[in-house]
This record gives C-alpha cells, sequence and structure tokens, in this order.
C-alpha cells in the first residue's frame, strides 16, 4: 500500500493492494470452522470493507444524489456490497436536504466455473430491463476481473436506453487481460488472484465468510466440480 511521492494519488483505483502484500494471517480473526485449511489469508478484514464502502456512499451520492437512482445489483456475489451500500446510500439521504429515491433491482449473470473466466456471459435471471429505460443506473458488482463480464452487460443494458449507467465494482483485479473497462467506483483494487468471501463464492462455497480471503489449492481441490 506503499507509493512514491512524487506521484499523485489515483483514487479511481480505490484502495490499493499491491501484488507483495502478504494479507492477514487467519489465526488473528474468526472465521466459519468449516473453512479452516481452505484459505490462504485474509486479503481484506470485515470492517475495512465495511468503512470503504461508506466513503463510495459518499462519493456516490456527490455525484448522483440529485436524481432518482435505481441500484442495479448483479447477483449473487454482489449482494453484500449491495446490501451495504444501499445501507449508507439510505443512511446519507435520510440525513441531508435532498431525499434520493432509491429503486433495487436484480440480475443474475454467470461466467466463472471453478476459478477460469468461461468467455461468454449467461443471465439467468433478472426482471424486465425496459424498466430502465430513462433511468439513472447504478449497478453494484463484486469484481471486475477480465472486465468481459461488464462490458458485455453495459452493451446489453444500454440497449434498455437508461438515462445514465454507472459502475460500482468492489474490487478490480490488476491482470493484464483487462479490456481497459473501469468502473465509476471502485472499493479496492486487488492483485490477479481468486477470492473469496463477502458473498463471493467458489462453486456456491465461501459466501458465508464475512472477510474477503485468497483461496488455497486444498480449498479449490475441495469444492471443485
Ligand atoms: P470478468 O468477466 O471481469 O473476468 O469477471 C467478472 C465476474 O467473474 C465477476 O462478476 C465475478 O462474479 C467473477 N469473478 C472474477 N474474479 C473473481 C474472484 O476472484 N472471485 C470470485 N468469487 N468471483 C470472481
Ligand atoms: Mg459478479
Amino acid at each position: 500500500m506503499a507509493r512514491s511521492s512524487d506521484e499523485a494519488p489515483d483514487y479511481g483505483r480505490g484502495v490499493v493492494i499491491l501484488d507483495n502484500w502478504p494479507g492477514y494471517d487467519l489465526n488473528l480473526f474468526t472465521y466459519p470452522q468449516h473453512y479452516y485449511g481452505d484459505l490462504d489469508s485474509v486479503l481484506i478484514p470485515h470492517g475495512i470493507i465495511v468503512d470503504r464502502i461508506e466513503r463510495l456512499a459518499k462519493d456516490i451520492m456527490k455525484d448522483i444524489g440529485n436524481c432518482d437512482i435505481m441500484v442495479l445489483c448483479v447477483l449473487k456475489g454482489g449482494y453484500k456490497f449491495c446490501a451495504d451500500l444501499v445501507e449508507h446510500l439510505k443512511n446519507i439521504s435520510r440525513n441531508s436536504d435532498r431525499f434520493v429515491s432509491m429503486k433495487v433491482d436484480f440480475i443474475r449473470l454467470k461466467s466463472y466455473k471453478n476459478d477460469q473466466s468461461m468467455g461468454e456471459m449467461q443471465i439467468i435471471g433478472g426482471e424486465d430491463l425496459s424498466t430502465l429505460a430513462g433511468k439513472n443506473v447504478l449497478i453494484v458488482e463484486d469484481v471486475v476481473g477480465t472486465g468481459r463480464t461488464m462490458t458485455a452487460l453495459l452493451g446489453n443494458i444500454r440497449n434498455y436506453k437508461p438515462n445514465m449507467i454507472k459502475v460500482a465494482s468492489l474490487l478490480v483485479k490488476r491482470t493484464s487481460r483487462c479490456d481497459g473497462f473501469r468502473p465509476d467506483y471502485v472499493g479496492f483494487e486487488i492483485p490477479n488472484v481468486f477470492v473469496v468471501g463477502y458473498a463471493l463464492d467458489y462453486n456456491e462455497y465461501f459466501r458465508d465468510l464475512n472477510h474477503i480471503c485468497v483461496i488455497n489449492e486444498h480449498g479449490k481441490e475441495k469444492y471443485r466440480v
């Protein structure tokens, strides 16, 4: 998390977690016993996640808090981020003069099997997206890896002619495979490792883990499908 003094900080990258960051020792935190032996380290403790989201909410309200917002949560991985973000947005709105009307909708995509990107994106659920016409849409996503999923989703959503689309992603991976897509709001920029916890899964496991952790080879093998 260090930076040389002549570089201006790029807050658009969020909290930057460098490749040589070893993470926190798991034994310093609590986590479900059924995951003992399956994780490498705690990359981001739950408390820091929530603190960062509070600031993202403030930034979002500053930018688009003057209009009604349609929050589009990308399930399932985005549900914790979305719930905590909406909670903070509501609190800011309640305590300010401008009351922002917010609606929340949910869509589901699937692009990963085990820890590999599958190339094409599957939309498995979701409401009638034509209701997004003319709306100010805030897409809430858990993690941008290659950027393919979000690029495909944005292409799809633009067809429904929303007034504005912003993207908030809790995590962005540093990866050379990235197609250049960058979310408007980023919680953390992380190394190109597969992470779980805080609703992020590995084949549906680890959603019940509070911290964002790095899974180890044993965990990958144990829950491989
Ligand atoms: P992309 O298309 O950007 O490569 O991948 C985006 C999607 O893949 C995310 O929405 C997320 O669901 C999934 N994904 C990417 N990296 C990770 C990761 O490290 N952990 C988990 N659990 N999901 C990931
Ligand atoms: Mg996702």
